[in-house]
């Protein structure tokens, strides 16, 4: 086994080799950082690792690890070292300053979206079934064939499956295959399977009584298909009596908290120890909770327009007692909800809904927001670490992500400080490298500051 994996490493660092600048045969030796390796061990502090072409191929102590000769040395002392970053749950492509829909589904908007996570530190999003068209199955190969070393990696469930009442010209869902009948279902997953998609997204939500949302025999039916085709399915589910129809039909990840949890829904859980749930908690938190947009911390002001900002700052603003009132009781059963789930070892991962079309849920940004949440609900920075690397990567399927680790695909970002003591010191980015390489941050914070924000 370990010999097929250095064959295979070998290789795939030759392709990268032949196609780019991501790697010229180049060795570097980290040295001095505390290392947070991403499983939840304690720290190596006066970590080195080798980073040799696009892969860690050592992990260690200061000392331990010799730099090979030739090699680079990088001193890290003082500085903090986690794995880059991936979030599970997002729509890219869609926002775009002040407006936000499928009329900013471009080449241009998608990548400009995967350089800005990149900026944030996070190495894959996985767009959740607002995609459509070629576009995004071009994007994948281009990206899987190593054309943008700089940028994260975009993954894509293509079109999801929706109930006729979702789909809207101007909504997300639009994209998706209308389904009536469980024959729009064999079609639906047979051509995305045939797509070589591996998460098929879909939605079961009445949406306060204005959707006629799929039926049990429906979305189990939707489990069935994709589970035949060796595909898993992601559902857009917040109700817990739909969550519970939900796992005992075998779905594989929920992409939102579910708003209350019992008893009943935690036994549930435990029966179906490899359903993952993805939090996606900015919407809810933000209301009460945004000390970041006023004044705009500087991640914020890097990367977001000032009339984006602003929009954002007055809509925040203007919330009303009544809804801070409810905001707050809502997010106390939430967090309730959360440690439930987190104390019974559900596997929970990150995903944040960023990009989504609730309203400037700012791309890269909604990352960190969503770990400092985790944390407020009541788990620890360690266990969201864990899910923001090592879960989020398992969930996704992507083997050569989620920690710092010999074979691993050398994505990792540098911090000022460390996490473990305060989750917001995650923003504190020093330096981000995906695949053996550092990002260009100040290159790309001058595309977003310097181009003039009302063409951006
Ligand atoms: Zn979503």
């Amino acid at each position: 086994m370990k010999a097929l994996c250095a064959i295979a490493i070998v290789s795939s660092a030759v392709l990268l080799g032949a196609q780019g600048p991501a790697t010229s045969g180049s060795v570097s030796l980290f040295e001095g950082a505390r290392l947070i390796v991403g499983d939840g061990s304690a720290p190596i502090e006066n970590s080195a690792f080798l980073v040799e072409n696009n892969r860690f191929t050592r992990v260690g102590r200061k000392g331990e690890i010799q730099a090979p000769a030739g090699a680079a040395r990088v001193d890290l002392t003082g500085k903090t070292v986690i794995p880059a970053l991936v979030d599970a749950h997002s729509h890219i492509g869609y926002m775009k300053n002040l407006t936000s829909g499928p009329q900013n589904y471009t080449r241009e908007n998608i990548l400009d979206h995967m350089y800005r996570f990149a900026y944030f530190g996070v190495a894959a999003s996985q767009a959740m079934g607002s995609d459509f068209g070629d576009l995004p199955y071009q994007l994948r190969a281009e990206f899987q064939a190593g054309k943008y070393p700089d940028a994260a990696r975009f993954l894509t469930a293509g079109r999801g499956l929706a109930p006729e009442d979702e789909v809207r010209p101007d909504n997300m869902r639009h994209s998706a295959y209308t389904i009536r009948s469980e024959d729009d279902i064999r079609k639906a997953v047979q051509e995305l399977a045939a797509r070589n998609v591996k998460i098929v997204k879909t939605w079961v939500d009445d949406r306060d009584g204005a959707v006629r949302k799929l039926t049990p025999s429906m979305y189990g039916a939707i489990i069935n298909e994709a589970h035949k085709h060796n595909m898993r399915v992601a559902v857009h589910a917040t109700n817990p009596a739909d969550a519970k129809g939900l796992l005992r039909a075998g779905i594989d990840i929920f992409a939102h908290m579910i708003s209350d949890v019992d008893d009943e829904l935690v036994q549930l859980f435990k029966q179906h120890p490899s359903t993952s749930i993805l939090l996606a908690l900015g919407g809810p938190r933000r209301t009460i909770h945004a000390p970041w947009i006023d004044p705009p911390h500087p991640l914020v002001r890097e990367t977001v327009s000032p009339e984006q900002i602003k929009r954002l700052r007055d809509r925040l603003a203007g919330t009303t007692p009544d809804v801070l009132e409810r905001g707050r009781a809502s997010w106390e059963r939430l967090a309730s909800g959360i440690r439930k789930l987190n104390a019974a070892g559900v596997r929970i991962g990150v995903g944040t809904d960023g990009g989504g079309q609730q309203g400037d849920q700012f791309v890269g940004w909604t990352m960190h927001t969503e770990m400092e949440n985790m944390v407020a609900a009541g788990m620890s920075p360690a266990q969201v670490l864990v899910a923001a690397t090592r879960t989020s990567a398992a969930i996704l399927g992507l083997d050569e992500l989620g920690m710092v680790a010999a074979g691993k695909s050398a994505d990792f970002v540098v911090l000022d400080a460390n996490p473990l003591d305060d989750i917001t010191n995650s923003r504190r980015i020093a330096s981000v490298y995906l695949r053996g390489k550092q990002v260009d941050r100040a290159r790309l914070r001058a595309r977003w500051t310097g181009g003039g924000w009302s063409k951006n």
